[in-house]
């Protein structure tokens, strides 16, 4: 599916709207979870003297990381974030997906399965019994899936964490009556357009930038490392020609590079099938990958850690 694709007309923001400042009903905003660590959250409320901007032209009725309110709906926009991990996801997205006007799937959880979704090459009963004292305590599926498998999806933020500034353009996008400007292009575009030297060229470091949509700034080579994919593959994007030059180059086994596709969007096609062929997932991120556990952390550490290296590095609202 298309990173940003409009789907039905479900009628005009605001239309459930129930609290009116200066007579305009207000579009009523829910922000809820399935299976995710928060981080995606976390970047809304980082959005800190936007976030009071937005609260004059949204509502919002459900957002339990940051507000005691409740709602069960209906919403005018509703941002979802995590994959459908145990059977009550399922209930609950077809629940949410009815009381939704315009529904947004937030972060690679969400958007691809997440790295839960590395699960769904292994043995699932085996590994919640290595895991767990008490498997049979532990309702969960066999399989991390991405929202859009199980109901219809609005709109899709990449990213883990998503990007401020996609968010920021996708709520101004919704106020206004537009569509969101959000690029499907690959994060050598980016890398191009700031002159950022290519780690891969220059250090031979592995990158995925070329088949990964971007909306993060480059922020991974900008910083000296290689791109491991973490806002999903970009729209006919060739993962399975750059599995075959990765192993041509004579650098890394099949195992190796199936490692390199297995992060945050591994489940998302065609890096799903890439994996597949590579013969799965096993021992999948043993290294590291790209080297992003060290460098970054992962899901919510990672929010802030990347929230730290935006103001580190002086990036604006545009990601410049
Ligand atoms: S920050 Fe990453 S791991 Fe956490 S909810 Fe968002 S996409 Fe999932
Ligand atoms: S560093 Fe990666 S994203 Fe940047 S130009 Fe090189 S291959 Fe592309
Ligand atoms: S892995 Fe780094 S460079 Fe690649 S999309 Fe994610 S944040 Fe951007």
């Amino acid at each position: 599916m298309a990173a940003m694709a409009q789907k039905a007309d479900r009628g005009r923001p605001g239309e459930h709207g129930h609290a009116a400042r200066g007579g305009t009903p207000r579009p009523r905003v829910g922000v809820v979870k399935l299976a995710s660590c928060d981080g995606c959250q976390l970047t809304i409320l980082d959005l800190e003297d936007h976030l009071l901007e937005l609260s004059e032209h949204f509502e919002i009725v459900d957002f339990p990381e940051a507000s005691s309110a409740r709602s069960n709906g209906p919403y005018d926009v509703l941002f979802v974030e995590g994959s459908v991990s145990t059977p009550d996801h399922l209930r609950r997205i077809g629940e949410l997906r009815k009381q939704a006007r315009v529904l947004v799937t937030i972060g690679a959880c969400a958007t691809s399965g997440g790295i839960q979704a590395l699960r769904n090459w292994a043995d699932h009963d085996a590994y919640r019994a290595a895991v767990y004292p008490t498997p049979e305590y532990v309702e969960s599926l066999a399989r991390s899936t991405p929202i859009s498998e199980h109901v219809s999806v609005d709109f899709e933020l990449r990213g883990c964490p998503i990007s401020p500034e996609q968010l920021i353009e996708l709520l101004t996008a919704l106020v206004t009556g537009r569509r969101p400007q959000l690029r499907d292009e690959a994060v050598c575009m980016e890398c191009k357009r700031r002159g950022i030297v290519c780690v891969m060229s220059a250090q031979g470091i592995a990158c995925l930038g070329q088949v990964t949509q971007t909306g993060c700034g480059a922020i991974c080579p900008r910083m000296g490392r290689g791109c491991y994919g973490c806002f999903g593959p970009r729209e006919q994007a060739n993962a399975a020609g750059l599995a075959r030059w990765f192993q041509a180059s004579g650098e890394r086994s099949a195992e190796e590079v199936g490692q390199l596709f297995a992060g945050f969007t591994a489940y998302a096609e065609p890096f799903r099938s890439a994996i597949t062929d590579l013969g799965g997932t096993r021992g999948a991120r043993r290294s590291g990958g790209g080297g992003f556990i060290a460098a970054g952390g992962t899901g919510a550490g990672r929010a802030s850690y990347l929230a730290g290296t935006r103001r580190m590095e002086g990036i604006d609202d545009d990601g410049r």
